[in-house]
């Protein structure tokens, strides 16, 4: 497992992955653009010649970009759509341009109408964005279904899938903050293995791309997104020493977002925390009858 955190891309993309590097991960996220305006970046030669550098040197196996959180595919209105494809598409475009496992989106939101509506709104969007880029995957996020959010169940995020075209490159990231707002039950190895099986039969493990480790300070089917520092919140260490060691998972980015136990950013001892965690839980799953409590 591809173990690693969500950082600022602030001075460009090689400076993400000194951060990546200074905190002890295997995978980086970043935003593309400003999480908060419209105007896409575009990263010139240098810069992804630099980043390239930047990667080839380090430990860091695998980059994840994060669609801003403004993209909203399902919305009813039309100008607010057109721009949600279009930040979509230079996302996936940056994410071609630095080899980018995937582009994670939260599909959108329905505020009014039924889901089926959204859904086929959002796919549409998801689908032209893929038409018009190349060379990049998108990973459509489970949300904590939260305000009429698309992609709280399984079923949904096949829905958007299949809308969407289906194709080889519409993959899924699983964040377990949500997972567990949403209902789904993973605060033991054999609850998230139940739920990973869930997956497999509505989804498809094939299609599982990337993954979110995030703590929740909101509890079970709570339906609220509050991301808490690992094993800080209502996951607690089992829940996230589970996810952290679960075999279907391996060879997967997995991003902890924070806030990190200081209140902020992810810091190193985040990370050293997350790769303990792991550790605790490959030894544990190899034990299968020594008590699954870690003694951290
Ligand atoms: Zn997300
Ligand atoms: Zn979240």
């Amino acid at each position: 497992m591809l173990i690693g955190a969500h950082v600022s891309p602030a001075g460009g993309p090689a400076k993400a992955v000194a951060r990546g590097v200074e905190r002890g991960c295997r995978a980086i996220q970043i935003f593309n653009q400003s999480p908060r305006q419209w105007k896409p970046t575009v990263y010139d030669d240098d810069k992804v010649a630099a980043y390239k550098e930047a990667m080839e040197a380090s430990d860091l196996e695998a980059l994840l970009i994060h669609a801003v959180y403004l993209v909203n595919c399902a919305s009813e209105d039309p100008e607010l759509r057109a721009k949600s494809l279009t930040s979509l598409t230079a996302s996936l475009r940056a994410g071609a341009a630095l080899k980018a496992v995937g582009v994670v989106l939260h599909a959108g939101s329905a505020l009014k109408d039924s889901s089926d509506a959204a859904i086929a709104r959002a796919a549409a969007v998801i689908k032209e964005a893929l038409a018009e880029s190349d060379g990049c995957d998108l990973h459509l996020e489970n949300t904590a279904g939260a305000g009429g959010t698309l992609g709280r169940t399984f079923e949904e995020l096949a829905a958007l899938i299949e809308g969407a075209g289906g194709g080889k490159r519409l993959g899924a990231c699983l964040d377990s903050c949500h997972l567990l707002a949403s209902g789904y039950d993973i605060r033991t190895a054999k609850g998230l293995g139940k739920v990973v099986d869930e997956f497999d039969r509505v989804v498809g493990l094939e299609r599982l791309g990337s993954l979110h480790v995030n703590d929740s300070m909101a509890p079970l089917g709570s339906n609220r997104d509050r991301h808490a520092a690992l094993g800080e919140g209502e996951l607690g260490v089992e829940g996230c020493t589970a996810f952290l060691s679960e075999p279907r998972f391996e060879g997967l980015p997995c991003v902890f977002e924070g806030p990190g136990t200081a209140g902020e950013q992810v810091e190193p001892v985040d990370m050293a925390i997350a790769w303990r965690m792991r550790a605790e839980g490959l030894r544990a799953r190899s034990q299968p009858r020594a008590k699954a409590r870690s003694r951290r």
